[in-house]
């Protein structure tokens, strides 16, 4: 054990450690004693130690004065100092949970919270790393990220790819660069024995949704002999994964003409032409469209981006969400399955599934729920941070009333 280190300390008011000790790392503003730490005398990512109402360390965190969220817990105790070691070590014991979990390494190293790096993710493509910082606390570290990361995994590249939108909240600008190694070569995500094409500059996020590889599993179950609608397709990854595991017919829809000729080239890189194709459509019209052409899928897959941003979205959000799952519903054949998620952390699992049950009365049919989703185990829930547990779903099979 190292000697306690010298921090200024963010003081919390009586009673409000309480969250912190039962598993959370985040202090909210109207939790601090702002008379005895005053939040403006705080940058954004300053290292603090926060402490309760007796002054009793809680651990080491990082401040942003100007979030509703005014701390983060990176390390409990003050033994730690938040640095490059102290990263990575969280980088080691991160990989270890993937080298468990997966073969090849294709996944997400690094899920923020979940993973004691709050305001950090880093998806992994070979040796390609692609990293987002969401928080000031953790662009302050971003050199020794990019060391830790370079020591740990030694990549040829690695790209932040910072320009989520919760950076506006915490101030900090939007881009996207190489932070480590040179220009050049290709990066392909790996799943299910299929070859992705993808950009870790212009894509959607880091580049690849790791996050449904287990839910795409599921589709060899299903998909044999099958038709079948990839809705908000993005590169192909379920669509794909559904004609790599013998759907006969399959039809990836996506709004962003990129993605859609990113994912003809998906589709003709593994061997899959004579059954897939791409197109380039609003998913709501498209879906019109096909309902009003009488056409039919066995399998209707609809994956959409979050449609609640935020909280006071939520009516808007969950009437989308109805609308475009009923829409599934109306191009599904007699006895069809419909694959339904939502990544909207603000759209709480039963939220959903009243959404959908709403849009199959509303329908008058009837539904049976055969598999309810999770986001992959490489994006690890924090059990006491509900936001982490973001990503939901179904394998509805949908019959006539
Ligand atoms: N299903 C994908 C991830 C989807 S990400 C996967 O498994 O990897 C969301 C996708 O929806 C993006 O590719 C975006 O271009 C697309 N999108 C957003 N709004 C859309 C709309 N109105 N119609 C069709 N596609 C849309």
């Amino acid at each position: 054990m190292t000697e306690s280190i010298e921090l200024p300390a963010l003081v919390l008011k009586r009673g409000e450690d309480a969250r912190l000790r039962a598993g959370h790392l985040w202090v909210y503003s109207n939790e601090v004693d702002v008379a005895r730490s005053p939040l403006g005398a705080f940058t954004p990512g300053d290292v603090v130690a926060i402490v309760d109402h007796r002054e009793k360390p809680i651990g080491i965190g990082y401040v942003n004065p100007n979030s509703l969220i005014a701390a983060r817990l990176v390390s409990r105790g003050l033994d730690h100092a938040f640095d490059r070691s102290l990263i990575v070590h969280r980088l080691n014991v991160a990989l270890a949970l993937r080298e468990r979990l997966y073969a090849e390494p294709y996944y997400r190293l690094v899920f923020g919270e979940s993973d004691g790096l709050p305001g950090l993710v880093v998806d992994r493509f070979g040796d390609v790393l692609v990293g987002q910082i969401t928080t000031a606390g953790m662009e302050r570290q971003k050199d020794a990220i990019t060391e830790a990361l370079v020591k740990v995994l030694a990549p040829r590249q690695l790209w932040w790819k910072n320009d989520a939108g919760a950076r506006a909240m915490e101030q900090l600008p939007a881009y996207a660069d190489l932070g480590h190694g040179e220009y050049g070569g290709e990066t392909v995500a790996k799943e299910g024995g299929l070859v992705f094409g993808i950009d870790p500059v212009g894509g959607q996020k880091t580049g690849w949704f790791y996050d449904q590889r287990e839910n795409r599993d599921l589709l060899a179950r299903f998909v044999r002999g099958k038709r079948v609608l990839d809705v908000f397709s993005y590169l192909g990854g379920w669509g794909l994964r559904a004609a790599a595991a013998g759907a006969t017919a399959v039809d990836c829809v996506d709004a962003s003409a990129n993605a859609v000729e990113a994912t003809l080239r998906n589709i003709e890189r593994n061997g899959l032409g004579d059954r897939a194709t791409a197109i380039r459509a609003d998913a709501f019209d498209h879906l019109k469209a096909l309902r009003e052409a009488r056409e039919r899928y066995d399998v209707v897959i609809l994956d959409p981006p979050a449609f609640i941003k935020r909280r006071k979205d939520f009516k808007e959000g969950s009437l989308a969400y109805r609308r475009l799952n009923e829409l599934g519903m109306q191009v599904l054949a007699r006895d069809g399955l419909l694959v339904t998620c939502s990544c909207s952390h603000h759209m709480p699992r039963p939220a959903l599934l009243d959404a959908i049950q709403h849009g199959v009365r509303h329908l008058d049919r009837s539904a049976q729920m055969l598999v309810s989703l999770q986001q992959a185990p490489d994006h690890p829930v924090h059990p006491a941070i509900p936001e982490t547990d973001y990503l939901k779903g179904y394998v509805l099979r949908v019959l006539p009333a």
